[in-house]
């Protein structure tokens, strides 16, 4: 009797230790196909524009562990980051090769696939860029909060024919070219809203900068978190 209580508890002990092994090897298996693992450090090249002098001023390399992120270095819509570790390379020949954010890129990489189909003319692309262009303006004129390329959730394509433009509710010969090259309607390379450009990226998500309503116009410029 004492030795079957003995066997029992072994046998119980060693189905207790199986279940603990076999979630463990599927926990661990779950982490593995679904998500990748966390880089160890977070690493980028920041630039500030300055409002006075219309140019970026400063280059700040920036590099820290990635777990100390702080709350202004993650997208809050995306959870995207301005660390390079989180970009992935967008290679659809002919277009040139840019980098965007790893959760984006599979949806970035089909349109510029569908894109490569129909021939689209783009020249230029820009993805990933960390720059302070937005937000508050410090006592030196510099930006203080991250555009939407500084967490590569957002693109600009051939920006030398789609400028950004202010005192613009409607595009026309009273608009003010603050950035990029002087929009050339008919010109291959210049967005127009029913273009495939346009359109294939709307439908994917991504907002047009060329539809930002009130006084600016960011025509090269889309983005899927919002302008
Ligand atoms: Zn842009």
């Amino acid at each position: 009797m004492f030795i079957t209580l003995m066997q029992r508890g072994i046998i119980v002990w060693v189905f207790v230790q199986s279940c603990i092994l076999l979630l463990f090897v599927l926990h661990a298996f779950l982490a593995y196909a679904g998500e990748r693992p966390l880089p160890l450090t977070c690493t980028y090249e920041a630039l500030i524009w300055n409002v006075d002098q219309k140019r970026s001023v400063e280059i700040t390399t920036i590099r820290h562990p990635y777990q100390d992120l702080s709350r202004e270095e993650v997208d809050p819509l995306t959870g995207c980051t301005v660390c390079s570790e989180d970009q992935s390379r967008i290679d659809v020949p002919p277009f040139p090769v840019f980098f965007v954010c790893s959760k984006i890129a599979p949806r970035l990489h089909a349109v510029f696939e569908e894109l490569k189909q129909k021939n689209a003319p783009i020249f230029i692309v820009i993805g990933y860029h960390v720059i302070k262009s937005r937000g508050k303006i410090d006592h030196k004129g510099n930006r203080t909060g991250f555009s939407n390329h500084s967490f590569g959730t957002a693109i600009d394509i051939n920006p030398e024919q789609n400028g950004l433009y202010d005192h613009c509710i409607q595009f026309g010969p009273a608009c003010r070219l603050i950035r990029g090259g002087e929009r050339r309607i008919g010109i291959p390379g210049t967005l127009e809203l029913h273009d495939d450009v346009v359109t294939t990226l709307k439908r994917a998500g991504f907002r047009w900068g060329g539809e930002i309503e009130g006084n600016q116009k960011d025509f090269m410029h889309f983005s899927i978190t919002g302008y």
